[in-house]
């Protein structure tokens, strides 16, 4: 029987459909080529590559914390509108009123804004508070680089729904002046004052647990699941999802240029019944609210804390992962290195929190070379596609991690997905496109096709809900790329 597609027949297609290919695919691999060639003879110059990346549609930014993306600026102006007293020594602020201030004993160093204003010292004390409230002209001699840099978020003033409105429009702004089209920015942690009833035992519970495997937990953790359901726990998270959906379509709405979702977190330096119920607060929120992809866990990892309780926490987003099945998770993990902490605690946080936590995403992962049979966590990453967020200049600054100390080689040369990421840009005094300098100018084995595809992955690897606004936000960085390419070979740069 002859069909259509008979050899016969497609032998006389053959000639026409190797013309067609021709046509169709010289352009583009003589683009590619061209495009290699140039990023090539600009990657030692950094001014080059700032304008290259500056023009370059850059995806999407997956790690990135909303409080410490905003710049000081912001924060500053926020705080002159509220008419602070300031201690002139330590920086510290007050709104209260200065028989307020009185009473805490130590008003002689408070002076109220308008008359530093009438004295001409405005301009020196908002250096000074940029200083303190970022890595702005940060030098070795200030201290340990990471206490100043964790130091920085207590110093933040923080306002209301309002305020985070604002400063989301600024990160939005800033995306699309940079050439970003998404942002998954870690918002906020549910709040919520609902405590277990037996809250003493259950700690006492899970302390004795914490090193045992899920069945000698499950139990606990279901008996508190079941104590806060029955108070009504997740009332907290109803609000939380109304007061985000209306500050959302407020101030960013989705639209062609920039879309923005966002990660809810849970804080590790929590002690543990206190972090599993806002676990479940960030899971539920996750998995009610479609502007909120995900979960992820904060606070320095090396704190005692964070360290003590780290395989508990592994053990409790596994558990949340059984009741919240189609919840993602990206975890912050093996942002350590060594001096920083013991050895023996730099083997084990990446493997816990893809083997034994299941994450979606791995962020930072510096330590990735001291892991426990590396290669085989390495191997499993790139076969169960287990993204790794790289943040290099936050490691520099954070953990003086840089040039070939840091792992993106390993990841690189065991496929992993790799996507590029900012962290906190305002409190780093940075940006995106900082990021991709860096990238190009210290790893010359990462070519600008291994680049895109970075990008590409910061789009595919994201937690967006919405399958439309995924492939939508993808099209509008495949079409980016080729205006600006052609752009770059005309040299309209
Ligand atoms: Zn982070």
């Amino acid at each position: 029987m002859t069909t259509p597609f008979s050899t016969v027949r497609f032998a006389y297609l053959l000639p026409f459909l190797c013309l067609i290919l021709a046509t169709a695919c010289k352009p583009a691999t003589d683009r590619a080529t061209s495009m290699h060639r140039y990023f090539e003879e600009i990657r030692n110059n950094e001014a080059l590559l700032t304008a290259f990346f500056s023009r370059m549609p850059k995806g999407g930014d997956l790690h990135n914390h909303f409080s410490g993306s905003v710049y000081g600026e912001t924060y500053w102006n926020y705080l002159l509108r509220k008419k602070p007293w300031f201690d002139t020594v330590s920086l510290a602020y007050e709104y209260d009123s200065i028989k307020s201030i009185n009473k805490k004993g130590n008003y002689k160093r408070y002076v109220y804004i308008q008359d530093i204003i009438k004295k001409g010292k405005l301009a020196t004390l908002k250096q000074r508070i940029l200083q303190q409230w970022s890595v702005k002209d940060y030098v070795p001699s200030d201290g340990p680089s990471h206490e100043h840099f964790f130091d920085s978020f207590g110093h933040l003033p923080s306002g209301g729904w309002h305020e985070t409105g604002i400063g989301l429009r600024e990160l939005k702004d800033r995306a699309k002046t940079e050439h970003v089209q998404y942002l998954e920015l870690m918002l906020k942690g549910i709040p919520c004052g609902i405590i277990p009833a037996q809250a003493d035992r259950y700690e006492k519970l899970l302390t004795l647990h914490q090193y045992s495997d899920t069945i000698k937990l499950k139990p606990v953790l279901d008996s508190i699941l079941h104590d806060l359901r029955k108070q009504n726990l997740f009332a907290c998270v109803t609000d939380f999802n109304t007061t985000l959906q209306s500050i959302h379509n407020e101030f960013v709405p989705d639209d062609d240029d920039v879309t923005i979702r966002y990660l809810t977190y849970v804080n590790r330096k929590t002690d543990p019944v206190k972090f599993f119920t806002d676990l479940l607060l960030a899971f539920e929120a996750a998995h009610s609210n479609p502007l909120i992809g995900g979960v992820n866990i904060l606070s320095p990892e090396h704190g005692d804390v964070s360290m003590r309780d780290y395989r508990l926490h592994m053990y409790m987003f596994r558990y949340c992962h059984h009741v919240y099945p189609t919840v993602k998770y990206s975890m912050h993990a093996g942002e350590l290195t060594l001096g920083l902490v013991k050895p023996e605690d730099l083997t084990f946080h990446i493997r816990d929190a893809v083997y034994i936590a299941g994450a979606n995403r791995i962020g930072h992962g510096v330590d990735m070379a001291y892991e426990d049979n590396s290669g085989e966590l390495l191997r499993y990453m790139h076969d169960h596609r287990v993204p790794i967020e790289i943040n290099l200049w936050s490691n520099e600054f954070i953990l003086n991690v840089k040039n070939n100390d840091h792992p993106i080689t390993l990841y690189k040369q065991h496929n992993v997905p790799i996507v590029i990421s900012t962290d906190d840009p305002g409190i780093l005094r940075s940006n995106h496109v900082h990021q991709f300098v860096l990238l190009a100018k210290r790893y010359p084995e990462i070519s600008y096709a291994d680049i895109k595809t970075f990008i590409f992955n910061s789009i595919d690897y994201s937690f967006i809900k919405e399958k439309e606004t995924k492939e939508k936000i993808r099209a509008s960085a495949e079409a980016g790329i080729n205006t600006f390419e052609e752009e770059v070979l005309k040299g309209k740069l």
